[in-house]
Parts: C-alpha cells; structure tokens; sequence
C-alpha cells in the first residue's frame, strides 16, 4: 500500500467490513470466540494462524487499536492494556528478573516511582534514577546488571525534555531496552523509535482519548519484545476492555487536530503567562525561554498540551489560585477538552519526599495546566481573574 500520512493512517486503518457492511467499527463485547472445528481450535491455541479466542488474550476492538498505534509510532507490533500503569508495569516487568537493574529519569510518573521504589524491590529488581540537566552522568550508572533505561519526555510535571537520538545510542551501546513514557507527546508530536527506543509505553488515559472518558494504555515496539510483553500479559490478565478499545480507536481518529489546537492554545497560555507580573516562572518546550528548546524542537512537532507555572506568593498562593479558578476545572486528570489545573505537590506527587519533590523541579507553588480546547481568550480570562482574586 502506499504510504499514507499521519491524520490519514489515524481514520482509515480499520478493521474489515462484518457481513453487515458497517461504515464505523462495531462494538465487539464478547468475552471468547468460537472454533470452527477441534483442528482450528488446536492451531490456534498452538499459534500456527492468527484469530481471537477469548477477549483476555485479544479482541478485534483491542486489535484495530493497537495495529492504529502500532502505525502512528512506526513499531513492528504492541499491545492494549488496561490503563497506563499497566502498560508500564508489565513493559518491566515482562522483561526484567530477579537482580536486574533499570536506569531510570528522575521524574518519572509518581506510580512508576511506586514500582520502582517500593515493588520491585520485593523482586530483588533495582534501580537508579539519573538526572535530565546532568547527561554525562548516565554512563557511570549503568552497571553490568543493567537492563533497561526508562525515560518520560517530556517529564511530568517539570516539562524536561531528554535527548532521544543520544539515549538510543547510550542504549545500543550498552545492549539495553530503551522504554520511553510517550504519554505527554502522543505519536502525533514524538516517535521516539525514530531515535532508538525499543519500546514505547503509552497511558491513552490521557491525550489519546482526549476527552476525559476511559482509562487505557498501550505498550508497543520491537516484534521480540512484544512477545514476552504479550505472554506476560496473556498469563497475568491486564488487558484493556473492548469498549475502551473502540473508544480509543475513534479518538485517534481526531488526534491529530485536537493535538494542533491544544498546542497553538498552549503556546498562547504560555506567552501570556510569561509577561505576568504576578508569575514567577513558566515552562513550556516552545517557549523560546525553556532550557532545552532546542532538542524539544528537534524531536518534538510542536511543544505538547501541558504548560507549568510558578506563583509569586508559594504555596498558599498557589491554593488560593486553585480555589479561585472559575472556569478551569481542578482535577488530577491531563489531556481533556477542558482545561485543569493541579497543584503538584500536595496531590499527584505527594507521595514524594519534599526533597525528592524539589529532585525533579516541583516547586511548593508550581501549577500544571493542562490546556483544553476551549477558545483561548476564555482560558486566559479565567487564569487572569484567578490570579487577581488570590492576591
Ligand atoms: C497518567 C500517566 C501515567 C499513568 O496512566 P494511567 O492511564 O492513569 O494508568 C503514566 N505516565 C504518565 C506520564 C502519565 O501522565
């Protein structure tokens, strides 16, 4: 076939036609699949020829959604998971044993530190985090039991972007997996294949979906990786429901115009913010001002849905603000048609130290955004009043 864009693949790389001639996928809420006879059974089971057998293992919902994912990152296969900690859960876990070691980015998602710090300990797995403003200290933390490199990019909630192209060749290197969290770029603005990762983990909870709805997630690369990825999956039952699966599988049909609005709206939300008297400092991979721009214009297509911001006035200014926002909705999620606020340090990243809170850039007063696809102005007048009324 020939090759098609991104927006293109998104749409029309979809299941085949049912008997019934559907123009849009049908729904596929069944639990197991039925033989046609004891011989196709056991060449199924004995996976001599593809087909569905029971929804745990594979689905045609979950199936359309992972071969669309599959296109849009350029991996060979992959595979849906019931959320996005699943997905980065079983992207170790299925890969990883008893005295392994992974090297990891210091500001990781708060539950992948949880697995990190405090469950795979109990399986004698270890790790250690290096810092993105410190390159050259990667090296001397891969030891000989070293298998994987884990990384966010851009990070939540610092926004820090790391360099793919160099990590891919660190990891070759050394002979590691190289798993990248592309859950803040989408495959519309990142594909970090393109720079040497084995593996890419999604939460489709998030941008994918886009519209606040299900949870899911998604783990996709090299062919012999997704294999072990997928035993452990079939065997230990994270898989993502079809329902979710045919949601998502619409939603990335608008990824890629809802992705250039939420950007264009960042972009402007961060301008704005940027000359405000009141704030002290904003972050944002397009803005100019950011530390790594640069390489977040070299391996990013525009600079993502989420902009931070620090408060003059610490803490207690930055609830007050919450507290005062009218429109903007104060929630944990990310990635939403609406736009939410949320204040790092006393919810999603609570579970860390203060130490380890200031580690990776989480300030007392810092405010994520997470910019909606609401008009511009409506945003921007919301977050200006807020910020006067918390004066
Ligand atoms: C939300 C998120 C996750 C976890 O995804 P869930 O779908 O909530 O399980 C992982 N990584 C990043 C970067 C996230 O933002």
């Amino acid at each position: 076939m020939e090759k098609r864009n991104f927006e293109t693949d998104a749409i029309r790389a979809q299941s085949e036609r049912s008997s019934n001639r559907e123009h849009s996928v049908p729904l596929y809420l069944t639990s197991s699949f039925v033989f046609e006879d004891a011989e196709q059974a056991r060449a199924l089971f004995a996976d001599e020829i593809p087909g569905n057998i029971y929804t745990r293992f594979s689905n045609p919902n979950n199936t359309e959604f992972i071969e669309k994912m599959c296109l849009l990152e350029g991996t060979e296969d992959g595979i849906a998971t019931a959320s996005g900690m699943a997905a980065m859960y079983i992207s170790m876990a299925s890969l990883l044993k008893a005295g392994d070691h992974v090297l990891a980015s210091r500001s990781v998602f708060g539950s992948t530190h949880q697995i990190l710090n405090v469950i795979f300990p109990r399986f004698n797995i270890s790790y250690s985090y290096a810092d993105i403003a410190d390159p050259n200290s990667w090296e001397s933390k891969i030891q000989p039991n070293t298998k994987m490199i884990f990384v966010e990019t851009p990070s939540n909630p610092a926004l820090d972007i790391i360099d793919l192209e160099w990590l891919g060749k660190l990891a070759n290197k050394h002979k590691l997996i190289l798993n990248v969290d592309n859950c803040f770029a989408t495959p519309y603005l990142q594909n970090p294949v393109k720079w040497g990762a084995h593996l890419v983990t999604h939460s489709a909870t998030k941008f994918i979906d886009g519209q606040g709805r299900v949870i899911g997630g998604a783990v996709l690369g090299k062919k012999e990786l997704i294999k072990e990825v997928r035993f452990f999956a079939r065997h230990t039952g994270p898989s993502m429901a079809p329902f979710n699966a045919w949601v998502l599988s619409k939603s990335l049909e608008t990824l890629a115009v809802r992705m250039e609005r939420h950007c264009q709206n960042a972009l402007e939300l961060a301008n704005y913010l940027e000359t405000h008297s009141e704030v002290l400092k904003v972050k944002y991979p397009f803005l100019p001002s950011h530390p790594q721009h640069q390489l977040a214009k070299k391996q990013m297509k525009l600079g993502g849905g989420v902009v931070t911001f620090e408060i003059k006035g610490g803490i207690e200014r930055g609830r007050k603000f919450l507290n005062s926002l009218k429109m903007l909705s104060h929630s944990a999620n990310l990635g939403d048609t609406r736009s939410i606020a949320t204040h790092p340090a006393s919810t999603t990243h609570s579970k860390l130290s203060e130490e380890e809170r200031l580690a990776v850039g989480i300030m007392p007063g810092l405010v994520r955004v997470s910019v909606g696809l609401e008009n511009i102005q409506d945003i921007i007048n919301d977050m200006e009043q807020a910020i006067k009324a918390s004066s």
